[in-house]
């Protein structure tokens, strides 16, 4: 039997005050994700629009949803009503279609840029040598604003294989951070997931993505 309560509370005793764990909630119920927010989960991570969209209307109250999967055009304009961050802008012209969509709201919407730490080509994330211009780029954008990075590294088997990207990314974070572009403030490096959360905390991370081992393996 999971006990997605128990699993969350020994998490959350042991991860540092100042770093925010986001519960990664694709693929399960608003029932089941209620019930980790019951015991102190403050933040949801959805990969799909339209499957936040339904679960969503059945959350309680008061939980940042932020948006960690693969961002397709046409659903931007929902993903901006339904979520209060994009953690995977990797791209200028995603930045412009969701600095646009923020445009016709009238409102200047939070990002973070995803960085494909392991340079994998089938991967999502901006390559850790063109991030400094991306961000440069999308500084010009008026609506929207980049507050950090988010990386998923490669897969591996141990853990601390994971280490040396998340350090790269860390750096890459404290570099950009004293860049001091205009419209961008270094705030947030989320890294880190099930398996790996530890090691990223350890490295800088103050956000980690957790699933697996708040609910269980999923079906
Ligand atoms: C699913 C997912 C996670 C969590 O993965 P687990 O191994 O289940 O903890 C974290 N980040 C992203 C982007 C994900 O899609």
């Amino acid at each position: 039997m999971i006990d997605i309560r128990e699993n969350t509370e020994k998490i959350m005793r042991s991860v540092p005050d100042g770093v925010l764990v986001v519960a990664a909630t694709k693929k399960r119920s608003a029932k089941e994700i209620n019930e980790a927010i019951k015991s102190v989960i403050t933040a949801v991570g959805e990969n799909y629009v339209q499957e936040a969209e339904t679960k969503f209307k059945e959350l309680q109250q008061g939980v940042k949803r932020h948006f960690i999967g693969h961002l397709q055009r046409n659903k931007i304009n929902k993903a901006l009503d339904i979520f209060d961050t994009i953690e995977t802008v990797d791209r200028l012209s995603l930045a412009r279609a969701i600095d646009k969509s923020a445009g016709k709201k009238g409102i200047v919407f939070p990002v973070l840029v995803e960085v494909n730490s392991g340079r994998e080509p089938q991967k999502s994330g901006v390559m850790p040598e063109d991030a400094e211009k991306l961000l440069q780029d999308i500084a010009c954008l008026k609506n929207i604003k980049v507050e950090g990075l988010m990386t998923m590294g490669p897969l591996v088997d141990k853990a601390e294989d994971i280490r040396s990207f998340f350090r790269l990314t860390k750096e890459l974070f404290d570099k950009l951070k004293d860049t001091k572009l205009p419209n961008i403030r270094m705030k947030y490096l989320s890294m880190g997931m099930s398996d790996t959360w530890r090691v990223a905390i350890e490295e800088g991370a103050n956000i980690v993505r957790i699933g697996t081992a708040i609910f269980g393996p999923r079906r």
